[in-house]
């Protein structure tokens, strides 16, 4: 059976998106042949693009939700180390100080969801 994992931002639950002329509509009835995404019903995040197969964005959804992000309300980093974070939607690099959250330059962000430590630089 194929099933869709919940939201990697907020935890939510996910539901297909259909595609039809042009128009987005939810179903509760699975139709993987469909044309068509999927998005989260508490969040509104979804996938970038229309799949010509909803089974197809299913499989893309799942491994995105299979990352390495960690909402917010799940578990903080530890100490001031410096995380990539999606805010709005879009990564960033930021840290916690003085219990919230700041971004490089020490600005305040306001609406981070989800982080992820950094990966290893790149050495030759
Ligand atoms: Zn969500």
């Amino acid at each position: 059976m194929t099933e869709l994992k919940s939201c990697p931002f907020c935890g939510g639950e996910a539901v297909p998106v259909y595609s039809d002329k042009g128009s987005l509509y939810t179903s509760n009835i699975l139709m993987l042949s469909a044309k068509g995404t999927v998005k989260c019903k508490k969040c509104e995040v979804r996938l970038q693009r229309i799949y010509s197969r909803v089974g197809k964005a299913i499989e893309a959804w799942n491994k995105r939700a299979e990352s390495e992000w960690i909402p917010v309300t799940e578990r903080l980093p530890e100490g001031k180390q410096e995380v990539l974070v999606t805010e709005y939607g879009d990564t960033d690099m930021g840290r916690r100080f003085d219990g919230r959250w700041v971004d490089r330059y020490g600005d305040k962000m306001k609406d981070v969801t989800a982080w992820m430590p950094l990966p290893e630089s790149y050495t030759e």
